[in-house]
């Protein structure tokens, strides 16, 4: 009989891809998803670091599933992720309810992990090897059949952002090579996707030598671009110092990518920028953003912003306010700085909570209203929308415009995949409420 794995998975999209790639990867080993934890022979807890207390959380997690399978026979428990990274071989010693830990770029033993295992010898893996775990991926078909398909081009990081734990868990940048990338887009878009988001967490950094030539995002997204069946590209996450000409270049030559671009600043002030160690000013940002805006004025932008990161006075907070005024964001993340273990911020002396939860309501404020009221300026208008799929218990449908707000509309399942056009009757900050039109144009 087939054995049953569940994995559940935190974090990034990045993760997400990993834990679909783990699943294509022990199939072929008997293993079978199930949705329900209860029923898994094997329990994988595919974990982020980026979290607060990411390590407890972990713990917190193995407790409940202790408890699950109090009276069952015990599943086979795995740690993979960047916990599994960070914390290797402690993880075994303290919970020994752990029998393998994974780090994310040794996937590629996973099967034999598993394979071999016995409940009376634990393993641990956390070499940092991405080019056997993508050859090792590169063999086995990409099973994943939604309608908008993560694929990872590029992982890890070498910037040492001093807040950030992305260099010690994900290990040091790795671009995948270009026909590996293509190849695995066509097995995709052949399983339906009409949707690539590539990913990276360092995306836009992508650059792979092949017979002398140097191949960068731009490539590959022009390539993905000739694809017929594919509709839309989009990509994250990416970083200032790396948005180059011929990427932006795509703005204007790549109908397909949409005109939303995710670039973290972090911060409005050039002394907080090299306090974090971000390796651009304010000044690069803006413009990056003014060359986007002139090769595509349809263009939106959304970004992240650490709130009282140490060293933030007064002064600094309202720089990153009077950014907010020269750059409308959208659809972007804002949050208190918390220290991660490892890394260099991690000792620093925090700022007054009171100071902080303070700043971080005024951000946010100014950035929700940005959403909404580019959300009320979409009421009454035919929009086009990809529909991912539908919300059973509410028989409507899910999708997205081009800048990736979520809309939700009337309509049947036949619509699944398919651009539509809508028009917006309602909206909220989050989402777009509409109707399907027929037979118009979307604006
Ligand atoms: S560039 Fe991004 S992933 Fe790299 S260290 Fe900085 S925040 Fe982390």
């Amino acid at each position: 009989m087939k054995k049953k794995v569940f994995i559940k998975t935190f974090g990034c999209q990045m993760n997400e891809y990993d834990s679909n790639r783990i699943y294509d990867s022990i199939k072929n080993i008997g293993f079978n998803k199930t949705d329900n934890p209860i029923n898994a022979d094997c329990y994988i807890l595919n974990t982020c670091h980026i979290r607060d207390k990411a390590k407890e959380k972990v713990y917190h997690e193995i407790g409940r599933v202790k408890k699950l399978f109090r009276n069952k026979k015990k599943p086979i428990t795995v740690i993979a992720g960047c916990v599994a990274q960070a914390e290797n071989q402690e993880m075994l010693k303290r919970e020994p309810y752990i029998d393998i830990v994974v780090g994310p770029q040794s996937y590629h033993k996973i099967n034999d992990l598993l394979k071999n295992h016995t409940f009376s010898k634990k393993n641990e893996e956390t070499e940092f090897d991405s080019v056997s775990k993508f050859n090792f991926f590169d063999k086995i078909k990409n099973t994943n059949s939604k309608v908008s398909a993560y694929l990872t081009i590029q992982e890890g990081c070498d910037k040492f952002c001093h807040f950030c734990v992305v260099p010690y868990t994900r290990g040091p940048e790795y671009s995948r090579p270009f026909d590996q990338i293509i190849y695995e887009a066509e097995k995709i878009v052949k399983n339906g996707a009409k949707e690539i988001i590539l990913l990276g967490q360092n995306v836009n950094a992508y650059s792979h030598i092949k017979n002398k030539k140097e191949y960068r995002i731009s490539n590959i997204i022009n390539k993905l671009n000739q694809f017929t069946e594919l509709e839309r590209i989009r990509y994250t996450t990416s970083h200032p110092k790396d948005m180059t000409d011929d990427l932006i270049e795509c703005y204007s030559t790549s109908k397909k990518l949409m005109p939303f671009v995710h670039l973290p600043i972090q911060s409005g002030s050039d002394k907080m920028l090299s306090l974090m160690n971000r390796k651009h000013k304010v000044e690069d940002y803006l413009k990056v953003y003014k060359k986007l805006i002139k090769i595509n004025p349809e263009i939106k932008f959304s970004s992240d912003f650490i709130i009282g990161y140490p060293g933030e006075t007064e002064i600094e907070f309202q720089e990153t306010l009077n950014l907010l005024k020269e750059i409308k964001f959208i659809n972007s993340f804002s949050f208190i700085f918390s220290p991660r273990p490892g890394t260099k911020a991690a000792n620093l002396e925090t700022i007054d909570e009171n100071i902080t939860k303070e700043r971080l309501k005024i951000i946010q404020e100014k950035l929700f209203n940005n959403q909404k009221e580019l959300n009320k300026s979409m009421e009454n208008k035919i929009i086009e929308v990809l529909v991912e799929n539908n919300i059973e218990s509410q028989k409507r449908l899910f999708g997205r415009n081009k800048f990736l707000t979520s809309v939700i509309f009337e309509g049947n399942k036949s619509h699944i995949g398919n651009l539509a056009n809508v028009r917006i009757y309602k909206s909220n900050q989050n989402t777009l409420f509409g109707k399907l039109e027929k037979n118009m144009k979307a604006a």
